[in-house]
């Protein structure tokens, strides 16, 4: 009889500390001896086993038995122009396949990590929603791409310091996974990433919202919102049919209020779409009296949607009409466009199909 699904090897990046102190506790291996394996992954960062020589002999004996250690293989890789920004595409043991983005700015290293394979919410003008959903990423894969891009960055004498979980997917609708990865990079014992310098953008899946706030998670939010009408903003993010603005806006009230933070909000800028001084009076009013700031993001142009991005002119005119009620908004470009950064770009470039 096959039962090796029984007992199927463990990826050690999907534990957790209590997790994996668990699994060392049934092989009958004390607190000790996690300690030392988890400064292994996440301080020395080894990739294989063979290089834990100070662990006992027999506890490598069953990790080797029972255990995997599945690092994220280059599949390709680029870099802008500007040579901020560095994208990879990595393989995952099923071979399919996520971007991982190393951004640089003002001599501050970024990690722009994925949380699923495609998505699910289709927004119209994102690479990664034209391609559709596949799976979820499991809290190791999620883990890899941040000790991937800390090893870039250690073997230049840096250190990784910022995550934006904003790269391929909805992180909301892979809320155990994401968090359990989260735990995992702001373990103390770890690589002891600081909360505060983690976000994770949303499309708007409000019980994510609020399980957040309810959970006093400690990292930052950022909320995609794009239009501050119904009608527009369920044109381009048809995910936004399930959640209506005012169920969006009350969730975020809410957060706000419990977790005494403000709430990033981004507004990617479509010429002739979401653009207008309609649209920016509306998101004025929408987000009045909130703890609030916008970022507007040009669209960065995808095969599957034909639109421009918003002109310089019109985003400092749409800017202005914020700040007319009090809302601070930046904008950002989404760097190396060059090296098509933009969300599931490059995947969708080095598609086959
Ligand atoms: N699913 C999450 C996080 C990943 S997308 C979310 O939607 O928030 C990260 C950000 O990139 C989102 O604000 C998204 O709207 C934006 N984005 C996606 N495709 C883009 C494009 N082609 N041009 C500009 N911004 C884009
Ligand atoms: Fe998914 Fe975010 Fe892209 Fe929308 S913008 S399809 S939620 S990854």
């Amino acid at each position: 009889m096959d039962d090796r699904s029984a007992d199927r090897p463990v990826n050690l990046y999907d534990l957790t500390y209590p997790q994996m102190e668990a699994l060392l506790a049934q092989w009958g291996f004390s607190a000790f001896h996690t300690d030392r394996l988890w400064a292994y992954l996440y301080r020395q960062q080894v990739e294989s086993l063979v290089e834990m020589t100070d662990l006992r002999a027999d506890l490598r004996e069953h990790l080797a038995a029972h255990t995997t250690l599945d690092n994220l293989p280059t599949q390709a890789a680029t870099a802008s122009s500007d040579g901020f920004t560095r994208k990879f595409l990595l393989a995952l043991p099923d071979s399919e396949t996520i971007e991982t983005v190393l951004m640089k700015f003002k001599g501050r290293a970024t990690a722009c990590v994925s949380t699923q394979v495609g998505c699910a919410m289709g927004c119209v003008f994102c690479a990664t929603g034209q391609m559709g959903f596949t799976r979820h990423l499991s809290p190791g894969e999620i883990v890899s791409q941040v000790l991937y891009i800390d090893r870039i960055l250690r073997q230049q004498g840096e250190q990784l310091r910022n995550i934006v979980l904003m790269g391929m997917g909805e992180p909301l609708h892979n809320y155990e996974a994401t968090m359990a990865a989260v735990e995992i990079i702001t373990d103390h014992k770890g690589m002891s990433l600081a909360p505060k310098h983690i976000t994770l953008s949303t499309v708007g899946i409000v019980p994510g919202i609020r399980r957040l706030a309810d959970e006093e998670r400690p990292i930052h939010l950022a909320v995609s919102l794009h239009a501050a009408t119904d009608a527009e903003r369920q044109a381009l993010v048809p995910a936004a049919r399930r959640w209506p603005l005012n169920e969006l806006i009350d969730a975020c009230r809410y957060y706000i209020e419990k977790r005494k933070r403000r709430i990033f909000f981004e507004w990617t800028l479509i010429e002739g779409k979401n653009d207008t001084p309609e649209q920016a009076h509306a998101v004025g009013q929408l987000l009045l009296g909130l703890d609030a700031h916008v970022n507007l993001i040009p669209l960065n142009p995808t095969v599957g949607y034909q639109a421009l991005p918003t002109q310089a002119d019109a985003v400092k005119a749409f800017q202005a009409i914020l700040a007319q009620y009090n809302l601070p908004s930046t904008v950002r470009q989404r760097r190396g466009i060059d090296i098509a950064a933009g969300c599931g770009q490059l995947r969708a470039m080095s598609d086959p199909s």
